[in-house]
């Protein structure tokens, strides 16, 4: 039998189903569940879907189809006729289709879609005839015009327009007959059955002379035409570009969907809209859409109209004016909440539904899992589990971490906002306080991001070519479009802040100017926007840190996943105060406290650079005197702040270099300070010069030439212990050795620790349980774990150091290129960002397997980087460390990638089994 490259959905049946995304791409896989589930079977205009592996084979075989496909498609489609009772090309009474793409997952607006194929010169009488609408059917095929001469003659064609692209230049067009009519408001349903007649003849001259083509007036022409532009946009630039910052890989294709055509846009009985089972911004279970009369689905896409709120329920202060459906068909809007309901409860997610109501009937074009920002993500991933809709487990898988990470994000500072001049209100598309400089391009705002500046993308309206610039900037402004709009889907999908339909602004691109109530705002100038309220201020408005810690929909879901996880979170801190915050966000104690930050105190410097620069042991040891009393009191501070949970305390790990002065003004100075010549501390300071300080005279290296510093260190430590278990202040102290190579080094550090912590303890008559354990951030530390491990009471992994020598690659030079081998696909992640767990993992791995199998209960955690990035906590998981350590801020997101990390394993398992 021939493959299969067809599926049929529709009148209660369907050859697919919702299982069968790879194939089918996610609308189609979705059409055919609605379409024919027996619990759903939902009123689908029926149509067909031609699978992702079409898509493979076009590009694999030059741009060909399989043979088999041409005869598989006019099956299908007279199956659709059937149903429909209408032939496609007939010139009494034709079947319209629309043609669309259908990517596995959701690429909003990035590829392409042909409405009303179909309509010819032959075909139009008919239509006019059958409808009686002649407006109607001129009003579509302006639509089909526009629409096909930009999607397959030009950009599937690869034409790269120099100055305005087809589809500006029509509606350059249409704008001059709304102006020449006087029509008020660019009503675009002002314009009569002449004034449309006329377009549609001065769009097809204008095609010819922009395309040199004409407008194929056949309606199979014009249906493969549409199935291989949007085959073809699966490689155009928008899309490539989507894929990189989503990391979708190349290889899914997309599906196309051709469905038989129902129209929004036929009179005042017609209406098209998109809702949502749940808001998509606030996450709270409502009904929430928005819908427009009389209009086609891409009116409220685009945001060319500014829709109405689909129900009472939803309408803001600002769209109280504004009739619902619920109150303008409340017949149909009934049977459209039913739909959704049962949507919801099928799929067992928030959906985002498009709808048409054609003469009085209500169709069905889409449901997908909706996307949603971060604080939605969490209300109704807990809401849903305590409705028993899902499982516990299943609501921590369906947050992504990126979410718990929006909640930890900025909001605008209230009393500033009070005071401040609010220029505009808009509509509250991504939540969060955003401030930075108005740009008006999306390539603008690429660039100055790049450099280093915060920028506020400002457009009329967004589109998926505006997606580089819509990445890089804080926050995205349009003045145009609902929350349907391009601009509020892409920015929901990051989390960015984003206000959308902010439509007093007045945008003069050529001038780079914002207009608004009597001011000018200028490219540069600074706007600050809340996109939780929908509001644009002047200037530059302070941003409060997030504040997770009242939002009971987060709280409870973290309680869960820290009832799922098994690995420990703990902190990177050096101070008291770094300690506390992480400790409020849950941290478990601190897994790396660097010493040398404390060096760098104004207080300490001079004693550090005096002890760095004296010649002698005695000359040491006195500057070291200096600075323990100060060490001390730093972890008197660290301690309390951690009181009862372990600190782990690194000894001193930078090359001394970095603690000198650096210009012969501040050398100078110090040579005063110290009173010694200022050639001799000179002579000292080149001497240290390293050519390769990283793998230099530093770490450990430092303590086996020093000992007096190492010994300096564990006095501190253990005095402040001692002193605070006197108090009766609990204290679990860890003394780490960093870079540790061989073992010979632990074993000569380890004694100098132990040798300085009994005598202080035996000073202080207290007994305090310490514990001395060593970084593992060398690879040969880690080939010889097993010699390493019966020294060592716990391991941590220092993954930014450990990367760097597994690679051989710079972490302070391989910015410059690394971009490069991300930006080229020779690497997919950045390797100090995520773990490279082929590589470095796997020197991870025997580490891990050579020290448990000499010492089964070894401790192991981890501290670079590393620890805070939700892959490499799973890979943390899977390889069986006990704790990963990360900055304060990340300690949630870590908590939480941590119980994800023990539900896919639970998931892999039970599907092994
Ligand atoms: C590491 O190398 O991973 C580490 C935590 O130490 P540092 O970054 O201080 O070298
Ligand atoms: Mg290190």
């Amino acid at each position: 039998m021939a493959k299969k490259y067809v599926y049929f959905f529709g009148n209660g049946k369907a050859d697919g189903n919702t299982g069968m995304k790879n194939l089918l791409g996610g609308k189609g896989a979705n059409l055919a569940e609605m379409a024919g589930h027996h619990n759903l079977r939902l009123p689908v205009p029926p149509g067909f879907t031609i699978t992702t592996e079409v898509c493979t084979l076009y590009y694999k075989n030059n741009r060909k189809y399989p043979k088999e496909l041409k005869k598989q498609v006019d099956t299908a489609l007279t199956r659709v006729e059937k149903i429909i009772g209408k032939k496609f090309g007939d010139p009494n009474d034709p079947l319209l289709v629309s043609v669309r793409s259908g990517a596995r997952s959701s690429m909003p607006g990035m590829m392409e879609t042909v409405l009303n194929v179909g309509l010819t010169t032959r075909t139009i009488p008919g239509l006019i005839k059958k409808t009686n609408n002649e407006r109607f059917v001129y009003d579509a095929y302006r639509r089909l015009l526009m629409m096909y001469s930009d999607v397959v003659m030009e950009k599937a064609t690869g034409i790269e327009p120099e100055g305005e692209g087809i589809r500006v230049r029509l509606e350059h067009a249409m704008e001059r007959v709304k102006k020449e009519k006087g029509y008020k408001d660019n009503n675009d349903t002002d314009m009569t059955v002449d004034d449309l007649k006329r377009l549609c003849d001065e769009f097809k001259i204008i095609i010819k002379e922009t395309l040199k083509k004409e407008f194929p007036d056949d309606h199979k022409e014009q249906l493969w035409g549409g199935i291989g532009a949007v085959f073809q946009s699966w490689m155009g630039k928008r899309a490539v570009s989507y894929r990189r910052i989503e990391k979708i890989p190349e290889e899914w294709g997309t599906a196309v969907n051709v469905q038989s055509m129902v129209f929004g846009n036929t009179g005042n009985n017609s209406a098209t809209g998109v809702a949502f089972t749940r808001n998509p911004a606030t996450g709270e279970d409502m009904f929430f859409g928005e819908w427009l009369p009389n209009a086609q689905g891409e009116d409220v896409v685009a945001g060319i109209r500014t829709p109405n709120p689909v129900n009472k329920a939803g309408k803001t202060d600002d769209t109280q004016h504004l009739h619902s459906l619920e109150e303008a068909m409340p017949k149909l809007y009934k049977e459209l909440f039913t739909i959704e309901k049962n949507l919801e409860k099928h799929y067992r997610d928030m959906q985002d539904i498009e709808f048409t109501i054609e003469d009085g009937k209500l169709w069905m074009l889409q449901t997908r899992v909706g996307k949603r920002n971060g604080q939605a993500a969490i209300r109704m991933a807990v809401e849903m589990a305590k409705q028993k809709l899902i499982a516990k487990e299943m609501a921590i898988s369906r947050v992504k971490p990126e979410h718990i990470d929006e909640l930890l994000h900025p909001s605008v500072d209230p009393a500033e906002e009070n005071k401040a001049v609010e220029l505009a209100k808009g509509l509250p598309a991504g939540p969060g306080g955003a401030t930075g400089k108005v740009v008006f391009t999306a390539d603008d705002a690429e660039s100055w991001a790049k450099r280093g500046e915060k920028v506020i993308l400002v457009r009329s309206e967004t589109s998926p070519e505006d997606v580089h610039g819509m990445h890089a900037a804080e926050a995205i402004l349009t003045a145009r479009g609902g929350m349907t709009s391009h601009a509020a889907l892409v920015a929901r999908g990051w989390g960015k802040c984003c206000i959308v339909g902010c439509s007093s602004l007045h945008i003069d691109l050529p001038k780079k100017e914002i207009h608004v109530t009597g001011r000018v705002i200028r490219e540069s100038d600074w706007i600050t926007l809340n996109g939780t309220k929908g509001r644009v201020y002047e200037g530059k408005l302070n941003l409060l840190p997030a504040d997770p810690e009242h939002n009971l929909w987060y709280k409870e879901l973290m309680k869960w996943a820290d009832q799922v996880r098994t690995l420990k979170v703990r902190t990177n801190a050096d101070t008291p105060n770094d300690a506390a915050v992480a400790r409020n966000y849950g941290a478990e104690g601190i897994g790396l406290c660097r010493t040398e930050h404390m060096f760098f105190g104004p207080d300490r410097i001079k004693a550090v650079r005096e002890m760095i620069l004296s010649d002698n042991l005695e000359g040491r040891k006195k500057a070291l005197a200096k600075l323990l009393p100060m060490q001390k009191g730093d972890f008197i501070g660290i301690f309390k702040a951690m009181e009862g949970l372990p600190v782990t305390i690194r000894l001193l790990d930078p090359p001394l270099h970095e603690f000198l002065p650096h210009t012969d003004k501040e050398l100078m100075e110090l040579s005063q300070d110290m009173g010694v010549p200022f050639e001799q501390l000179d002579a000292k300071n080149k001497s240290l010069h390293e050519f390769n300080p990283m793998l230099g005279h530093r770490g450990c290296r430092l303590g086996v030439t020093y000992p007096e510093i190492y010994e300096m260190q564990a006095q501190a430590i253990m005095e402040a212990a001692c002193e605070l278990t006197k108090q009766k202040v609990k204290v679990i102290p860890e003394i780490m050795i960093p870079l540790v190579g061989h073992v010979k080094e632990l074993e000569a550090m380890k004694k100098i620790v132990v040798s300085v912590a009994d005598r202080v303890k035996k000073e202080y008559k207290v007994k305090v349980p310490y514990t001395v354990g060593t970084m593992i951030e060398l690879p040969r530390a880690c080939v010889t774990s097993d010699e390493i491990a019966p020294i060592a009471d716990f391991y941590s992994f220092g993954t930014n150091d450990l990367t760097q020598t597994v690679y051989g690659l710079s972490r302070d030079d391989a910015g410059r290129f690394l971009p490069f081998y991300i930006e080229n696909g020779i690497l997919k992640d950045d390797p100090f960002i995520t773990i490279d767990t082929e590589g470095v993992g796997a020197f991870m791995r025997i580490a891990v397997e050579k020290g448990r199998k000499v010492k089964k209960n070894l401790k192991l955690g981890i501290c670079g980087e590393h620890g805070g990035e939700p892959k490499s906590v799973e890979f943390c998981h899977k390889i069986g460390l006990n704790y990963v350590s990360c900055s304060p801020f990340r300690v949630p997101i870590a908590r939480f990638a941590a119980a994800q990390a023990v539900i896919k394993e639970k998931a892999k398992k039970t599907n092994r089994k």
